[in-house]
């Protein structure tokens, strides 16, 4: 099937490419091999140089690929400008602390393994096939690349099908860069073909940031193939609110927490847990939030909310909120499909939710939020839990001993208190059950995808 660049907002086909065939991929998987051999021989400060040139590069050019990403999937101009902000920032962290990152490690007292040295070196994997998603086009690439390639590995892309100008974008920023040719190439190729890359002895290792079908697809063959993966897939978080809390600030946050980039985030707040005492005053401002904000042309700086990213997209939100209203949900603002050309859907809050209902259970990846009103924090903690996810929970309370509640108890791999889930290079990132395993970013990140070698010295 042809890979195809989209518009969002109008439905009309930008651009389309030919996926590779069998040839073009063996060429670029031989690259990939014989750049290894010699990109892992490099100094930590040839690297850092490259990777700084590609984050002044990507800074010089924020504007002309934010346009790129507006156009293929629909986030506003203005959030694709900071994502090209946050790619620059996370390439110049890892440049600057990867070589502290993967110092030599002491493992113990020499003397007590009978060596004279013992150590740990963290030394590269090698070719690592990266599968990522639309959503974030250039963040979520930049920062497995960015780690991987500090750590001397070398990247294969496969991006999603609908993003194929931000893959090739990639690719060339890299290589104008000075990476060598070969340290990080795009594969344009199909889901179908994924599986024929993962098990050639030369790809090492791979990780996933998608949903749980391509996660499963992914660490199925990897596991065939005794491969490393990391995997970063969907996510329902909650966003918890107590009386101690700032409603005011909670409100205001929760409605960029459920509609940041469209609502199409993994780790936007999704189901939305109210304590009784301030149930009404939270819904009364979280709703005229959701309410107030402005769905659009992407492109335009007064949008608050464009299209999603795809026809199939849209209707998975329709489905879920109409499985939900036909067992009685109360639809508070949005919920209609306007009419004319592009994926809109307007930012909607549903309350009344019971448990047969698939919203309850099941990711939505759109702007559709749910509301819950809970009688004390078990409750709210025992509904934070209710799904098979756990990525990264949100909770507002000034009560100390609330707060450690939820950092005991909530099952996810990360929570925020009284702010939203944001993803920050110095922090580790990932999630538990369903939403996946591994970690992404920070010194955490970027052991993944090396060999810690032990070192014992006679
Ligand atoms: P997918 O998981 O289908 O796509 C993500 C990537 O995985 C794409 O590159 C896709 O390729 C690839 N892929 C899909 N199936 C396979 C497979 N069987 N083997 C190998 N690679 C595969 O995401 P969708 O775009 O379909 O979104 C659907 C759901 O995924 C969302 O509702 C959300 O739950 C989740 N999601 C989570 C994201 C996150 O940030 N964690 C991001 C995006 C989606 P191709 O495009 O060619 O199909």
């Amino acid at each position: 099937m042809a890979i195809r660049s989209v518009n969002p907002a109008t439905g009309a086909v930008v651009a389309a490419f030919d996926a590779l065939g069998d040839t073009e991929i063996e060429e670029r998987l031989a690259r990939a091999s014989a750049t290894f051999a010699t990109y892992r021989r490099t100094t930590f400060a040839e690297r850092a140089g490259w990777l700084r040139r590609a984050a002044d590069l990507l800074d010089a050019e924020r504007h002309e690929i934010a346009v790129i990403m507006t156009t293929e999937m629909g986030k506003t101009l203005r959030s694709a400008e900071a994502e090209a902000a946050k790619c620059a920032k996370g390439m110049r962290f890892y440049a600057e602390h990867a070589p502290a990152f993967l110092a030599d490690e002491p493992l113990a007292d020499p003397g007590t393994v009978g060596a004279s040295r013992a150590f740990g070196r963290y030394l590269p994997l090698g070719v690592v096939l990266a599968v990522m998603p639309w959503n974030f086009p250039l963040w979520q690439v930049v920062r497995f690349a960015a780690p991987a390639l500090m750590a001397g590995n070398v990247g294969l892309l496969k991006h999603a099908s609908n993003v194929p100008q931000c893959a090739l974008y990639l690719e060339d920023l890299f290589l104008r860069a000075g990476f060598p040719a070969g340290c990080f190439q795009t594969l344009l190729i199909g889901a179908g073909q994924v599986e024929g890359v993962l098990r050639d002895p030369r790809v090492a290792a791979a990780t996933v940031t998608g949903s749980e079908p391509a996660g499963q697809a992914v660490a199925s063959v990897c596991g065939q193939e005794i491969k490393k993966t990391v995997l970063e897939l969907g996510g329902s978080d909650a966003y918890v609110v107590m009386p101690s809390a700032d409603v005011e600030r909670a409100a205001e946050v929760a409605v960029t927490a459920r509609c940041q980039n469209n609502g199409q985030s993994c780790i936007a707040a999704k189901r939305f847990i109210v304590h009784d005492a301030v149930y009404d005053r939270f819904a009364e401002l979280f709703v005229a939030g959701m309410a107030a904000l402005r769905v659009g042309d992407p492109l335009d700086s007064g949008t608050d909310v464009g299209p999603l990213a795809t026809e199939g997209g849209r209707q998975d939100i329709e489905e879920l909120l109409a499985d939900a209203v036909k067992q009685g949900a109360s639809v508070l603002c949005g919920g209609a499909t306007p009419d004319g050309p592009g994926w809109f859907f307007p930012p909607t809050v549903v309350g009344d939710i019971t448990t047969q209902m698939r919203l309850h259970t099941e990711e939505a990846f759109g702007p559709l939020a749910t509301l819950y009103r809970v009688p004390d924090i078990d409750a709210a903690i025992s509904l934070a839990n209710v799904t098979s996810f756990g990525l990264g929970s949100n909770a507002w309370t000034a009560d100390p001993a609330e707060q450690e509640q939820f950092i005991n108890e909530l099952e996810a791999g990360a929570v925020f208190l009284n702010g939203m889930v944001t993803s920050h290079p110095e922090l580790p990132f990932g999630g538990i059950r369903r939403s996946g395993y591994g970690r992404e970013l920070s010194a955490v990140g970027i052991r993944e995808f090396c060999n810690l070698k032990t070192v014992w010295a006679g």
